[in-house]
């Protein structure tokens, strides 16, 4: 039979897998040959997996015992910084070439509890850096909308794998947007979770502070459903949330929460075709009953420039441990010095490189005070001041991104105007709130436009709430 990949959801994948509409081996079998027409050309896998028979059996197995998840043989694409024991992984670097993961990422583990399917790994920004998928040592990606057009990053490979129905889930990580922002190119529900939420064991770090994995479905229901098997108590992620500290903060009874506000002065210079249809959404949340509210805020203009800081501090410091000799990439020297830095000038692309020189200059004796510290207390008062914010409103809406999808090679010059396409991302990252980008329309010529929405810590309940009734208004 021919499945109609479009058109598929969890629940409905599900129900079609349990009635026998398909089998879990039909629904790969139709999932791979999408892959084999789409992706020499889309870019979206850097490699499909060798074990796929062996996970699509273990998934049967489960349908004929009745032990079956809602999850279970579901096809999912993984992007390139999360570890599968035995598995190549690269982060979309030329440094981590060869590299196998020694071990299982936790929220891997998670979704192998429920016999899932992982199709193979995704392209993205190298080393998560990125917001075009441009940065790839190993190619770019393109937008299956638009091929001319990128895809977002860095996750862009994730985005693009579902939007090309190369997959039916993607997961994606992010540290500034990664999820949110090629959700929004892709015309995709982008989730980003609480920090703390979900385990960042086997995640390759980017910047420690800031990351955590999500999920890209084609509805809010979908990430929904992911985040629960996602979300867990790790003690191998020092800052993992403990479960009885979640509920803390989450006040059930306000699950009927519809006070959303709009921070009017933060989205100056967003592009007129962005801003009208986000104008139009706050209309459709009026008339379903919301109650629309002017937030002031004017401190989430610094958000950028903070996270600009931060992020790279962390980066370099992760990013230390590629020295040539521990993984991947090698280029020996005479000694030891030339060793690190062959095969670090030669491993690291432009991009990262650059992000080194600004976290290391940023931490440098001397000027540590003036950014680092600075930028430190800044993220704090940002947070304090969307927990007040919080107090009088229940959402925080903006538009996903300040533009619709850009053309490839467009800003890969300009890098603050690519560092300009996560302005609205920022906040969530910095705070650690969750937010979701939920697509809002299109513009005249078909690009994909996008609503986020950001709600308080823990309160993915009421965030997908939310999400779930804008989408039926779209
Ligand atoms: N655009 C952001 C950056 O380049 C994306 C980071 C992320 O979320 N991984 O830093």
């Amino acid at each position: 039979m021919q499945i109609d990949l479009k058109k598929l959801t969890i629940e409905t994948t599900h129900e079609s897998l349990k009635k026998g509409d398909f089998t879990v081996r039909e629904l790969v079998d139709a999932y791979l040959a999408v892959i084999s027409e789409k992706n020499t050309d889309i870019n979206a896998y850097l490699e499909i997996y060798e074990d796929i028979d062996v996970q699509v059996r273990e998934a049967e197995a489960r349908f004929k015992e009745g032990t079956a998840t809602l999850l279970t043989g579901i096809p999912i694409a993984v992007k390139d910084n999360i570890l599968i024991e035995g598995k190549k992984v690269t982060a979309a670097s030329k440094i981590l070439s060869g590299y196998t993961g020694t071990y299982t990422a936790t929220a891997i583990k998670n979704l192998q509890k429920h016999a899932v399917v992982f199709l193979g790994r995704t392209n993205m920004d190298e080393f998560a850096m990125g917001s075009s998928t441009e940065t790839s040592a190993y190619g770019l990606t393109r937008n299956p909308i638009d091929r001319e057009r990128v895809p977002g990053g860095s996750s862009g490979g994730s985005a693009a794998a579902l939007a090309m129905d190369g997959a039916l889930i993607a997961l994606g990580s992010e540290t500034c947007g990664s999820i949110r922002q090629p959700a929004a190119f892709c015309g995709l529900v982008g989730m980003k979770p609480t920090y703390g939420a979900v385990s960042r064991y086997g995640l390759i770090a980017m910047g420690s502070s800031l990351d955590q994995i999500g999920s890209f479905g084609k509805t809010v229901r979908d990430t929904e459903i992911m985040h629960e098997a996602l979300a867990s108590y790790d003690p191998m992620d020092s800052t993992s949330v403990p479960l009885e500290k979640r509920s803390l903060t989450a006040d059930s009874k306000k699950l009927k929460a519809n006070r959303i506000g709009v921070p009017r002065s933060f989205l100056s210079g967003v592009d007129p075709v962005v801003m009208e249809n986000f104008n139009r959404s706050l209309e459709k949340l009026s008339g379903a009953g919301y109650e629309i509210v002017d937030l002031s805020l004017p401190i989430l203009k610094y958000s950028l420039a903070v996270y600009y800081i931060i992020m790279p501090a962390e980066s370099s410091t992760n990013l230390a441990r590629f020295d040539g000799i521990r993984y991947g990439y090698s280029h020996p020297g005479k000694n030891l010095l030339e060793t690190y830095m062959k095969s670090r000038g030669e491993g690291f692309g432009r991009e990262v490189r650059r992000r080194i020189l600004l976290g290391t200059y940023v931490l440098s004796h001397g000027y540590y005070d003036a950014y680092y510290n600075k930028a430190i207390k800044v993220r704090e008062e940002i947070t304090r001041a969307m927990k007040e914010a919080f107090d009088s409103v229940d959402y925080i809406v903006t538009p996903t991104t300040p533009t619709p999808p850009f053309r490839l090679g467009e800003k890969l010059a300009d890098p603050v105007a690519m560092y300009l396409s996560d302005v609205f991302s920022a906040p969530a990252n910095l705070s650690g709130c969750p937010a979701i980008a939920i697509p809002s329309g299109t513009t005249h010529e078909g690009l994909p436009l996008s609503l986020q929405i950001t709600a308080p810590w823990w309160r993915e309940d009421t965030l997908f709430l939310l999400g779930k009734a804008f989408e039926k208004l779209v």
